[in-house]
């Protein structure tokens, strides 16, 4: 292929392509009419000769041929594989990408004549997932040698992403066509209704499904649209019902609908694609066919609909496949919606009048949307579904949630006083008074020290002498950035972005990872959030990324090295780092930098990087400034070289103090070793800090070792001046910071880095800090109203 076809290609496989496959599934009725244009259209567009869809059973073993454009229509359901067969069960078992050219020379190539297949030249297989769970591949095959750039790739996968939802539709109707109308009088919904316990029970039991301790009046949700209280009617008139029936249908399509949209606004499109699926439960023929049965069999439009609800809950409560058994919520809550619109009310009724615990059989998706956030403060359910979906939403919104809770709403009175103690897995109903006072008690403690710490959050950290000091926070998860704006972190000094990639089950695409850094960085409003690229290897793997065993791993293949040994995600990360920085100030940071040439080919791959998002007309900002981390001896010493070379240092002491001292920083048995006050440690500190101010380059540490107020004192006196560290720590230790002097500071440590044992060094700093002036929570030193000149 020419460079010039290739141009072609890109532009062919790019967002059209997208916004046509998502057309094509908003569209979709018919699962294989639908998939079948997928392939046609990713086909045409990607110039392959063949693209093929797999899905994988409901044995979790089989892959089966679901839609093929380029193989023979005839294997469509007839060709089968298991996982890890052949290079298509390789891609589902192993869930990565795998592109390669001559798949006949793979060892794991396997030929399936029935397919028709010739030899291709040119494999590509895309894993599909559901929550990290495999659930077909996508393969497109070339005759030609045709490799696939990094963009093509990108779109396949999301592509491979639009398709795998409707994949989970499909098996989610396929089990709603074959399940048999129950023959039971009693309903599942019945029985769900009848299954009360009378006896008093004030400790309740269930499963954590997001931690924390809440206390508030029980809020209940009981159905109050319920279809216990539906019955059958005499004298139906069948047309009247059907058009009833029709009505109640076009209505609760277009609310659900709107739940989509408003949870992707207010959560993520993930989350709101369930409602997708609700829609196609809301349009299958199979369903809607079913109403329509017993409504000519003479039943009211409800109550048709409650035996067509029963019977979908009874038989998904009785599968095998996990998935699809939790799925009945999502059956219970189209039913409850959809009777709503029927018995001519709104389901918008659910609000609360007041904030407390939720306490619910199920909590549905939709409930989760509707419902106000704030008026949550815990969630008790009775369902074990710690994957439903709005356990998943209940999460991403950080609500204390116990799942599992057996009899929760008819144990648990209205507005009874609780404690939902989601860490232990408790709920205590109007509790004892000693439960209550122990409760209590930490409910004030934390109460007092949110208080406090409330009072500290907007006091900038200035020394007594007026030196500002820049507190920033070390982040990992998206979870963290509340956790540090609630502190007051003046940014992000670290964000540790393995734990991103940790958190997924495939190394995360441009687009996916460029979302994430753009709402951290939009989330902090100005602010600067240094983002570090990958720092894996050591103590940290990732589950799909195959790490050689070492017997050293901590001084092996870890950190920049693995990325630079791995261009492709290296540059992919850089490449969103840039694009996420049109939306503030981000400052892009290679850890474990050891060697020149190793910050030399980091700072060329910006440039190739920035080069790609310009040749692809991606925009991008174009100042970033770039920093490298002084965590390596090596590095202390080649510090005035890098110095040339990058825009900051981010001192890293928790790696800095285990290579000083050769004593692992996760290893108790060294523990008296790792001394972040030993000389050797503040020699190079202090040789650092000098390099950096005459350089005019910014130091921050963003180590654990500023937490320790003695560490701090030493190191504001070796004249550093910006800390990055776990952001519950900033509060307090701006209480500390308000109380020195730089200038004392200065002098102290000027002596203290010539003596020659830690414990001397920690005994004066210990002394110093407890001799430093009391001050109020206004930050303003009693001391220094007496005293304006430094000591
Ligand atoms: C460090 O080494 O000090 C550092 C901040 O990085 P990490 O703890 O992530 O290795
Ligand atoms: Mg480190």
């Amino acid at each position: 292929m020419t460079p010039k076809d290739r141009t072609k290609s890109d532009h062919h496989l790019g967002l059209s392509t997208l916004q046509d496959i998502s057309t094509l599934i908003l569209q979709s009725h018919d699962l294989d009419e639908t998939i079948s244009n997928i392939v046609n259209l990713v086909a045409q567009r990607a110039q392959s000769d063949v693209c093929s869809l797999y899905f994988l059973e409901s044995d979790q073993q089989t892959l089966t041929l679901r839609a093929t454009y380029g193989l023979d229509q005839a294997a469509i359901g007839q060709v089968s594989l298991k996982i890890g067969e052949g290079l298509t069960g390789k891609v589902a078992k192993e869930q990565q990408i795998l592109a390669i050219e001559e798949p006949q020379n793979h060892p794991d190539y396997r030929f399936f004549a029935a397919t028709g297949e010739e030899h291709f030249h040119t494999f590509v297989g895309i894993p599909l997932f559901d929550h990290s769970q495999t659930i077909g591949v996508m393969v497109i095959q070339t005759r030609e040698t045709h490799i696939f750039s990094e963009d093509e790739l990108a779109t396949l996968t999301t592509i491979a992403f639009q398709v795998a939802s409707i994949v989970v539709n499909a098996r989610l109707l396929d089990a709603i066509d074959s399940y048999e109308l129950p023959k039971a009088e009693t309903s599942a919904l019945e029985i769900d209704a009848k299954a009360t316990d009378p006896q008093k029970n004030d400790v309740l039991r269930g499963q954590t499904a997001y931690p924390g301790v809440v206390s508030g009046p029980a809020n209940i949700i009981d159905q109050q649209f319920g279809f216990a209280d539906v019955f059958d009617e005499d004298n139906i008139e069948t047309s009247t019902e059907l058009k009833r029936l029709d009505d109640a249908l076009r209505k609760t399509r277009i609310q659900t609908l709107y739940l989509e949209k408003r949870v992707a606004d207010k959560l993520t499109q993930e989350d709101a694609a369930i409602f997708h699926t609700h829609l196609m439960i809301l349009e299958d023929r199979g369903f809607i066919e079913r109403l329509h049965e017993l409504i000519e069999e003479k039943h009211s439009a409800p109550y048709a609909l409650k035996k067509v609800i029963s019977g979908y809950l009874e038989a998904f409560g009785q599968m095998e496949d996990p998935y699809l058994r939790e799925r009945a919520a999502d059956m219970e809550d189209i039913g409850r919606r959809l009777l709503a619109n029927l018995v001519g009310k709104n389901s918008e009724g659910l609000h609360l009048n007041h904030s407390g615990v939720l306490v619910a059989k199920r909590l549905l998706p939709s409930d989760m949307a509707i419902l106000d956030h704030d008026m949550i403060l815990g969630i008790v359910i009775e369902s074990n579904e710690a994957n439903s979906h709005s356990v998943i939403m209940a999460k991403t919104l950080g609500i204390p949630a116990l799942i599992g809770v057996k009899g929760a709403v008819s144990k648990i009175k209205p507005d009874a006083n609780l404690i939902l103690d989601a860490n232990s897995g408790c709920v205590y109903q109007n509790p004892d008074q000693t439960i209550f006072d122990e409760y209590s008690r930490l409910e004030q403690e934390r109460l007092q020290e949110q208080d406090r710490l409330s009072k500290l959050r907007d006091i900038p950290a200035i020394t007594r002498n007026g030196q500002r000091i820049h507190l920033r926070a070390n982040i990992g998860l998206v979870s963290d950035v509340e956790v540090a704006r609630r502190n007051g972190a003046e940014g992000v000094g670290l964000y540790r972005t393995e734990f991103l990639y940790m958190a997924r089950s495939n190394f995360p695409d441009r687009e996916d990872q460029y979302q994430l850094y753009k709402k951290v960085v939009e989330d902090f409003s100005g602010a600067p959030v240094t983002i570090r690229t990958l720092d894996i290897g050591g103590d940290k793997t990732l589950p799909y990324f195959t790490q050689p065993k070492e017997d050293n791993p901590f001084m092996g293949w870890r950190s920049v090295r693995v990325s630079l040994d791995n261009l492709d995600f290296f540059q992919t990360q850089i490449e969103a780092i840039l694009m996420a920085a049109q939306h503030g100030s981000i400052r892009l940071l290679f850890p474990m930098i050891s060697n020149m040439e190793e910050i030399r080919t980091c700072k060329k791959i910006v440039r190739d990087a920035m080069q790609n998002l310009q040749d692809h007309q991606i925009p991008f900002a174009q100042d970033v400034p770039l920093g490298a981390m002084i965590e390596v001896p090596a590095a202390v010493r080649l510090a005035p070289h890098l110095a040339k070379e990058v825009d900051f240092f981010a001192l890293g002491t928790n790696d800095l103090i285990q290579y000083l001292l050769a004593a692992d920083r996760s290893n108790p048995r060294v523990q008296d070793y790792y001394d972040p006050l030993h000389p050797a440690v503040l020699l190079s500190l202090d040789c650092l800090a000098q390099v950096a101010s005459k350089n005019n380059v910014e130091l921050c540490i963003c180590g654990e070792m500023a937490t320790d107020p003695a560490c701090l004192l030493a190191l504001i006196g070796l004249g550093i001046h910006e800390f990055s560290l776990s952001a519950p720590y900033i509060p307090k230790l701006k209480h500390l910071i308000n109380r020195i002097d730089t200038v004392a500071a200065e002098k102290l440590l000027q002596q203290l880095i010539l003596e020659p044992d830690s414990s001397t060094i920690r005994k004066h700093l210990a002394q110093t800090i407890e001799n430093l002036p009391v001050t109020n929570l206004s930050g303003v030193s009693d001391y220094s109203r007496t005293t304006s000149k430094s000591p």
